[in-house]
């Protein structure tokens, strides 16, 4: 007999990337930024600590969301910010969907709406993906209208395609809400800021954002959901009172009203992005044309896993990725678009292993 609820009993869990604890790695595998954050953040953390501590924070981490709102021209109330925008997902699975209902996500995308689903007892339901990474339309179609959530990192990860509007704003479920998951939608050519919400969909979708990845804020844990006042109302009563810590509302306020370092550091990494691509396609392998900080690449000799151990022993940690396709398996690696010297790096070492 076991103690465990049968869900949890049965599921295998998340795992997330390697975090080597000592120093020497070139770590391109979690799509961490490579830059460090605003220098405002330590300087409304170390005021932060000053103050006192020893108080809850605000449950409705009112600073924060007046910056957020200005900064989607939304109201304030159309802010929720989490403990990352995972802990945001957690909550919208908590919020909308009852055990047994449907959730469904694109596949190959972020495994951990599956988990996740798979916390809640919900039925999960994966949408595989054309070749070329573009949405079998009859098909998630069908599953989109019975879906209580349906999740979409846009831009997709690990593939870093961004797919446009209109095939997003088709899939919205019938009865349920669908999930805009924007971890990287600061890395776009033409970066977006909820434009989706505000062209009249609004009670049905949800966007989230996260500081981890466009603001170098991975450490602090701290992202936050934008969607109709309605949705989150519902969302409020289930999250924990105090989610977000005095230290990280205090930095991630600080990091969101800089904006001209975030925009300089994701210019950087376009930039980077670019030259990863051309060189990656001049050794041969097959590079998606990325709208994130990270690069989807295969080669057509399929030795992913090879490539992916030879680099780990120089000490450059990528992601190798693998899925089980209804035909077959994909595998490859996925590259995070650290600085130029990162970038040289890996290069160097791929054409060394062939
Ligand atoms: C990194 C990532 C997240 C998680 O963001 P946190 O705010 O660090 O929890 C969510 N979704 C996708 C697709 C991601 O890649």
């Amino acid at each position: 007999m076991s103690l465990f609820r049968t869900q949890v009993q049965q599921m295998e869990g998340y795992t997330p990337g390697e975090q080597p604890q000592e120093s020497g790695w070139v770590k391109l595998n979690t799509n961490e930024n490579a830059y460090p954050p605003s220098p405002y953040v330590k300087e409304a953390v170390q005021k932060a600590l000053e103050g006192r501590l020893n108080i809850y924070p605000d449950p409705l981490a009112t600073e924060f969301r007046k910056v957020a709102s200005e900064l989607f021209q939304v109201d304030p109330d159309w802010i929720l910010p989490g403990n990352g925008s995972d802990e945001i997902l957690t909550i919208l699975m908590r919020t909308f969907v009852e055990p047994n209902e449907m959730v469904s996500a694109p596949y190959p995308s972020y495994t951990l709406y599956e988990t996740l689903a798979e916390i809640q007892g919900a039925r999960f339901q994966k949408i595989q993906l054309q070749p070329d990474w573009n949405w079998p339309v009859a098909d998630a179609l069908e599953v989109a209208a019975r879906s209580k959530i349906l999740f979409v990192p846009n831009p997709n990860a690990p593939s870093g395609n961004r797919w446009p509007d209109e095939d997003l704003l088709a899939l919205i479920p019938t009865e349920g809400v669908l999930v805009l998951d924007e971890a990287y939608g600061d890395f776009c050519d033409r970066p977006h800021r909820c434009e989706l919400l505000k062209a009249g969909f609004g009670e049905k979708i949800v966007v989230t954002r996260t500081l981890s990845k466009s603001y170098s804020l991975a450490g602090i844990r701290f992202g936050f959901a934008v969607a109709h006042p309605e949705l989150i109302r519902g969302m409020r009563k289930v999250k924990d009172s105090y989610n977000c810590n005095t230290l990280s509302l205090a930095a991630a306020t600080a990091a969101l009203k800089d904006q001209d370092w975030m925009q300089a550091n994701t210019n950087r990494i376009r930039t980077t992005r670019h030259q990863l691509i051309e060189q990656l396609r001049d050794l041969g392998f097959e590079a998606v044309d990325s709208q994130t900080n990270f690069v989807w690449c295969t080669h057509p000799d399929g030795e992913h896993e090879r490539r992916y151990q030879e680099l780990k022993r120089r000490k450059i940690l990528v992601r190798y990725m693998k899925f089980s396709l209804e035909e077959g398996v994909l595998d490859g690696l996925r590259i995070t678009v650290g600085t130029d010297e990162e970038i040289e790096q890996v290069v160097d070492a791929l054409r060394e292993i062939g």
